[in-house]
Formats: C-alpha cells, structure tokens, sequence
C-alpha cells in the first residue's frame, strides 16, 4: 500500500502560471529607503557592517545610498564600493548632473536614476512638466552610460502616473542606454491582481530589457506584490531587511527570499540559515524592533505555548509549522504558561529524564497556568511605556528644535 501524503501541497497546480526567473537578482534596499525609517540613520562604519552580512549572505545588489545627500553619505558609499564586497555596490541620484558626478566619484558601479511619474508629484513637488521630467532623464541617463556605469531608471509612484506618459519615459530612457527599468509602488496601494494587470500592460507597452519593482507596505502588501511581480518574470525585486523603510516600509528581505525557496521550492542562492543573524543585526544597527509577530523572524514566529499545539509539534512539526526553524536560522521555542499542556511538560521533563506520575502531572500543570497567570506585567508595562516614548518621537522633541531656533537667535520676519 501506498503511504497517504502528510500534506498536499497545490502549488504545482499554479506553476504554469509562474515565470519567474531562474536565477531572481535581489537588489537590498535596507541601506538607502531602510534608513529612511522615521529615525533610522546609519554610520559608514554601520553601513560596511550590513553590507558585508548581505553580501556574504549572497545578495548581489546593494544600494548603499544618494552620495549627495551629505558629506558622510558619499564617504559611506565610497566605503562599501572600495571595500571589496561580493555584491555590486550601487548609488543613487535624482536626474540632476550633480548627483550623478556624486555616484561616478564614489566608486560604485552601479546607479539608480530616480524621478518622478505622477501628475500629483511633477505639479506639487517636482514642479517640472512631463517634457521637462523627460530631457532630464534623457541627459542624466546618458551622463551615467558616458561613464560607463550600469543604469537603472526608477520612477516614484509610478503606478498611479499616466500609462502614456510612464510608456514614453521609460521606452526613451531605455533607447538612451537605461540598462534596467525599475516600476515603483512608492505609496503601496497595487494589489496582487491589480499588479500582474500593470506589469503585463507595462510589458507589452514598454518591452524593458531588465524590469525590477519597488513596493511598499502601506496596506501589508510589498511581499505579495513583490511575489506577484516575481511571477510575471520581473528578475530584480528590491528588498529591506525586517521589512524597513519609509513609512510602513518595504517589502521584506526574508519574507520574499523564503516565499521563494520554502513555499514554489526555488533555489535563490541565498544563505537563508543566515538571515536571523542579519535580521538581528540590522535590527540592533537600526535600532528599530522587530514586530514579535513578524514572519520568519518575529520572536513569536517559531514559538508554540497552547497545548494543542505543542502537542502537534511534538508528534509532527508539519502540523503547526510550514518550515523548520533552522532553515532562516533559528530555534524553536516551547513556552510554558497560561496554554501550556501536559504533553509539552512530558516533554520538557524528559530532558532531565523525569517520567512522572498522571496526578503529579495534573498538579504540575495546573501550578504552570496558576504561576503564569498570577506574574505581574509591570516590567513589560513599564517596558511597553518607554518604548512609546522614544517611537512617539524617533528624531529631535519639539522642545529640543525650538531650543535650537532660539539659540541661533531665529525670529519671526515681517513678510
Ligand atoms: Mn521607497
């Protein structure tokens, strides 16, 4: 007789509908929109130590930031692109010739030309007209080709500008040496559906080369667009560790690494046994916290307290875990407390080879949920407290600005 499969698994029904690349090119933002985090700003020093985990790890493209922003941004991208990483190092600039002279003194070889798409940014922000966003590209395009960078162009909010418009820039750029469109979702607002539509019609219209996606996580949907995009045959996702990045952030590293590899079985090439070791790292650098409930690295995420469920894992960890905690690095946890079964302290007793009696087990576990429900919460409130205090304002307190204003004798003018 046949064994009966332990679970099915239906993603091979759906796998004529893929097309994703064989080999996907992780392009890490972690270093450039990561540290645009309310409150996140990283050293050179800092920027090196992130940057030689990913590579390590196996991701091929950092962006290590805008050189022009300030002095130390520029030392920190020459940093990563002299220090002989693995990974290309890539910079990145608006379509301004000095921006792009910035990227081609630092050393790094590759370029994201940024600018952007949407009505609502070229009338309120950029204050530039279609034509005007156009020549700009054009120029800065071949200013970076001149110099014999690798280009990429990036729109912002590319999906809510003018389909027309978003064909004709990206269609000359790419005549003008562009070596890699890139289609942002800046506000997050595509949907799984919605952005097969656009990558499909984008495709048909523009027929990039070399497409790649940027999608944030305004609705919790930058990994299931980035996977969506990846099944339309886009080779270059941008990816954040922990999720970071502007706002609610980007789509995350290890999420849409691990989609790949646990749930379709693809082979990235990246070492997902060191992607709790990043995680930690940049949570530790960044100083942004990782969600206990958030995927794969969340404190929660291989952890098992009720007892139906630890008495699952213990049986099978195919019943309530869809991978092994060692393949993104990590252990699994068993917590005793309020949920706690008996067959989770069968088992814990074994480790000091205890076997016990059923009424010393029945008295055991109900003085567990007793001991556990009884512990007082003040630490994590107090905890809880603090940690509001210093989210609520990540950069300076209005008091420490207007100290500022005053010390440097700034009074209000008459118009
Ligand atoms: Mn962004």
């Amino acid at each position: 007789m046949v064994e009966p499969r332990l679970v099915e698994d239906y993603h091979s029904s759906t796998a004529s509908e893929r097309h994703i690349p064989e080999h996907p090119i992780f392009w890490d933002e972690t270093l450039r929109d990561g540290e645009q985090t309310p409150g996140v700003h990283f050293s050179p020093e800092e920027k090196l130590r992130i940057a030689e985990v990913l590579s390590d790890i196996g991701i091929p493209i950092l962006n290590a930031g805008i050189p022009v922003v300030s002095e130390k941004e520029a030392r920190s991208v020459e940093l990563l692109a002299h220090a002989g990483l693995k990974a290309k190092v890539l910079a990145a600039a608006r379509t301004v010739p000095a921006d792009v002279d910035a990227v081609i003194a630092s050393g790094a070889t590759h370029i994201a030309i940024f600018v952007a798409a949407s009505n609502v940014h070229l009338q309120y922000k950029l204050k530039m007209t279609q034509d005007e966003v156009l020549a700009a590209s054009l120029k800065t395009v071949r200013q970076a080709k001149a110099a014999g960078l690798h280009v990429a162009f990036v729109t912002e909010d590319t999906v809510r500008a003018p389909f027309d418009f978003v064909e004709r820039l990206y269609r000359e750029v790419q005549e003008a040496g562009a070596d890699r469109l890139v289609v942002s979702d800046t506000v997050g607002i595509m949907t799984p559906l919605t952005f097969r539509w656009y990558l499909q019609e984008f495709r048909r219209r523009v027929q990039p080369k070399d497409l790649s996606v940027h999608c944030h996580n305004d609705f919790g949907l930058a990994t299931a667009n980035t996977l969506t995009a990846l099944e339309c045959g886009v080779i270059a996702p941008h990816v954040c560790v922990n999720g970071l990045g502007e706002r609610a952030g980007n789509a995350s590293l290890e999420e849409v690494v691990l989609c790949l590899e646990s749930l379709y079985g693809i082979r990235t090439g990246i070492k997902t046994e060191r992607l709790y070791e990043l995680s930690q790292l940049v949570e530790e650098i960044s100083g942004v916290p990782i969600a206990a409930n958030k995927a794969l690295v969340g404190y929660n995420a291989f952890s098992h307290e009720a007892g139906i469920h630890t008495h699952g894992i213990l049986a099978h960890t195919l019943t309530y875990e869809p991978l092994q905690p060692q393949v993104v690095g990590r252990e699994r946890q068993m917590i005793l407390g309020k949920h706690t079964g008996k067959a989770a302290l069968v088992e814990k007793l074994k480790e000091r080879g205890i076997t016990a009696s059923e009424p010393l087990l029945t008295d055991l576990l109900q003085r567990v949920k007793t001991e556990t429900e009884a512990r007082s919460k003040s630490d994590l409130r107090h905890f809880l407290k603090e940690y509001r205090r210093l989210f609520e304002h990540p950069g300076l307190t209005d008091v420490e600005f207007w100290t500022m204003v005053d010390s440097l004798g700034i009074r209000a003018v008459a118009q």
